[in-house]
Parts: C-alpha cells; structure tokens; sequence
C-alpha cells in the first residue's frame, strides 16, 4: 500500500502550515475556546483557497480530489483544534458527499456550490432522544401530501444546528418498520414549522453549533427526497467518509498534543536538567508517537482505498475505534508531562483532553463501531435485539 503524498498533497500541507503561523490560528483556537464563535472570515479563507468542497463534483463547482487529501488538510488544521478544521471537515467528508453521489441534478447544482463558497452547509440528523446507537428505533416520519411531504419529528445533537443553511433529516417514509423504512430528506433552514432548541454546552468542542430540532407539520417539496426508503444502505455508507473525516480530527489533535509535550520536555527543567532526559518521559513520548502512527496507518488505509469514491465498512470503523481511544490516551498523557500546567486553561492541555473525548462517541461509539468490525469478523450479523441471530 502506498501512502505516499503527492507533490500538490504536499504542497497543500506546507501552504495550511503557513496560514497557521500567518493567521495565528493557535492563538485563534484559545479565542474561538473561550467565545464559542467560529470567525465567519476563516471560512471566507478556505473557500478562497480551495479548501471547502475540494472532494466533490468539479461540475458543480467542486475540486475533484479524492478524499487523502481533505483528509490530510482537516488533520493539519485539527493540530489547532478541531473547530479550526471544522468547515474543512463539513464540505468535504460530510451529509454534502450523499448530495453529491446521490442527489438529483437540481440538489446538486442548488447547494454544493453554496457549500463551496462557505455559503451554506448540510448537516446530518439522525440522532433522536429515542434512538442513538439504535438508529433504526428513530421514529421523525413523512407523509405523502400531493406535490408535498408532511416531515413530523424530533432530532437531537444535530452538529450545526441553528447554523446550517441545509438539514439531511433521516426519517421514516411511509409504514415500513425497521431499517427499510428509513429514508433521508433535505430541509431548508427557515421552512415554516421546522424550529431548533437552545445550543448544547459540551465539555469541549467548544465554538461548535449543536442543539435539538423540532419538525412540527414541515411541507418538504418532494423534490428534497434524496434517499429513498429502501435505500439506507447508500446513507450508512456514505457515512463512513464521515467516520474518517472523524479518525483525522483525532490524529490532528493528538498530533497537535504530542508536538506541544515534545517542546514543552525539552524547555521544562526539573532537578537540573530538562525533563525531557527523564527515561519516562522519553518512553510516553515514544508511546504517543507509536500510537498516533499506528491510528494514522489505518486511517489512511481507509481513505486510501477509498479514493474518490466510499471507504469499506471495515476499514473506516477500525480506523475510527482505533483513533477514537488513541486520542484520549495521547492528550491524556500529553497532560502529564506539562504537570500542573497541563491543567491550568493557560496552557492548551486541557482544551485538547477536552476536545479529544467527543469523538468515541460522535459518529458512532467505540462499542457500535467494534459490533461492526466483529459482524464483520464472524462473517455474520449480530441482531442487538435479539439474542441468537444465528438463525
Ligand atoms: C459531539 C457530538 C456530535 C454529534 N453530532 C451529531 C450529528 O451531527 N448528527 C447526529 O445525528 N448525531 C450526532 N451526535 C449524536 C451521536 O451520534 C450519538 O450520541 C451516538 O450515536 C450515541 O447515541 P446516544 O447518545 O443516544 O447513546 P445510546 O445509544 O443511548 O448509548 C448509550 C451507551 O450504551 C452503549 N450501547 C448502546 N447499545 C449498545 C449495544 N448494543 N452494545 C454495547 N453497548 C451499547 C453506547 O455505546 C453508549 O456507550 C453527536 C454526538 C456528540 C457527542
């Protein structure tokens, strides 16, 4: 397998280098930390550079890479923090890709160039105060009304919420139970009857749009069907381009946590000498680096396969297990060398530690992605429902 970058790959990596001393974005991470607010100006920035949307249809207006390179721009600027890669991450690797690969020529051509300008951007909502690891319990529906569909329905944790100019709502359509039923629809912000609750304080990812969102009688043109019932298959996998863009968010910032503890045992002195001579601190850095390119391995083969088109189940959820645990443990043990000052909001330890734990949740839990990787193991589904699928 081969991983090595291309000239414009590297190229591309040096220029987000750049822009990161020139733009001051590690000081703009303590900022957007501290305010909640994502400058609109940085989003203007990427558009310019051709950052947003670089992975979609060039004949609406994308850049026609394949997914490594998003990927590797969303982990540089994820050194930062992942609120400084999170535009990047949005219009690339997330709900716009299911417009782009399966949407009709009139969602295409409305929204994706909207997304690459920074304009608009899509959110997905699947999660439900009822179901969250158990997506097929989700119970938001459409009824059928002449040239309309009626959506009623509640979503929860919906990144962008409030934000986001467009929503990709998964939803039952028509009386079939289960996953065959479900289907996915895309709502405009400010359509009569669809509202959003109050923002959601997380423990980090702070800057970062989420609340819950209310359909109460929505009449959705049926032109915004985009997935079928029958065809939730093609949203689960398109989502798996998400979980990667997910596993980068976690290699960005361990690898953002692991340079900041290199510099920080090399200038910290105790008992005389710098700290980064102690044995124990060399061997967690040792262990920090082994484990974040290890997580990057599996990552990168996951994107890597995937080229421009979908990564395999497999390899996308390996990929987001293993990056989502490693991340903890790196920030973690970043934290311990900088002492008390990890802990101290003066020093960016903390903020990381904090933004690391969301992943292993958001995307998927640690504990769904391994039933998929064993399912897939085993050769054979294991219905959680049910104890013996067997049969
Ligand atoms: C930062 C963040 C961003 C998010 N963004 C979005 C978004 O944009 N769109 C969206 O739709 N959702 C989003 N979510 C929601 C996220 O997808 C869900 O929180 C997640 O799928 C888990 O659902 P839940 O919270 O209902 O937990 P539950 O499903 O209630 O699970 C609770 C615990 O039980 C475990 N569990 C459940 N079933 C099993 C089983 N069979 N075997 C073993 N363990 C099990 C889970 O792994 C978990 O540890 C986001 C969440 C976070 C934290």
């Amino acid at each position: 397998m081969d991983f090595s970058f291309t000239r414009e790959q590297t190229m591309l990596l040096e220029s987000l280098r750049d822009m990161g001393k020139k733009e001051k974005l590690k000081e703009l991470a303590v900022e957007i930390d501290k305010t909640r607010v994502i400058p609109h100006a940085l989003t203007k920035k990427y558009a310019d550079m051709g950052l947003l949307g670089m992975t979609l249809s060039p004949e609406y207006g994308g850049g026609g890479e394949d997914s490594m390179t998003a990927i590797l721009a969303i982990e540089e600027l994820a050194k930062f923090s992942p609120m400084i890669a999170a535009t990047v991450f949005e219009s690339n690797v997330g709900a716009v890709r299911v417009i782009d690969r399966f949407g009709s020529e009139a969602q295409k051509k409305t929204i994706i160039p909207g997304v690459c300008s920074g304009e608009f951007s899509v959110s997905v909502c699947m999660t439900e105060p009822e179901a969250g690891s158990d997506l097929t319990a989700l119970t938001t529906f459409v009824e059928e009304k002449g040239d309309h569909y009626l959506l009623n329905g509640r979503k929860c944790f919906i990144t962008g919420g409030g934000e986001a100019s467009h929503y990709l709502v998964y939803t039952r359509i028509g009386d079939i139970q289960g996953y065959k039923g479900i289907g996915g629809i895309l709502v405009e912000k400010g359509t009569p009857g669809f509202t959003f609750g109050k923002q959601e304080e997380f423990m980090g990812l702070r800057g970062m749009p989420s609340c819950d969102l209310y359909f109460d009688n929505v009449a959705v043109p049926r032109e915004n069907l985009l997935i079928k019932q029958g065809e939730f298959g093609n949203l689960m996998l398109t989502f798996d381009i998400e979980r990667c863009g997910n596993s980068a968010m976690c290699l960005g910032v361990a690898g953002g946590a692991l340079e900041e503890a290199k510099k920080y045992a090399m200038e910290r002195r105790a008992f005389n000498r710098p700290i980064c001579e102690f044995q124990d601190i060399q061997f967690t850095i040792a262990d920090m680096a082994m484990k974040l390119d290890a997580a990057r391995l599996l990552v990168y083969r996951a994107v890597a396969d995937a080229g421009r088109g979908l990564p395999s189940i497999y390899e996308a959820s390996m990929g987001k297990c293993f990056a989502n645990e490693m991340v903890k443990e790196v920030t973690d043990k970043a934290m311990q060398i900088f002492g008390g000052y990890g802990y101290s909001t003066e020093y960016p330890m903390e903020r990381m530690l904090r933004d690391a734990r969301a992943w292993s949740v958001a995307g998927g839990t640690l504990q769904m992605l391994r039933i998929t990787i064993a399912s897939m193991i085993f050769g054979r589904r294991f219905d959680q429902r049910r104890p013996d699928s067997s049969t």
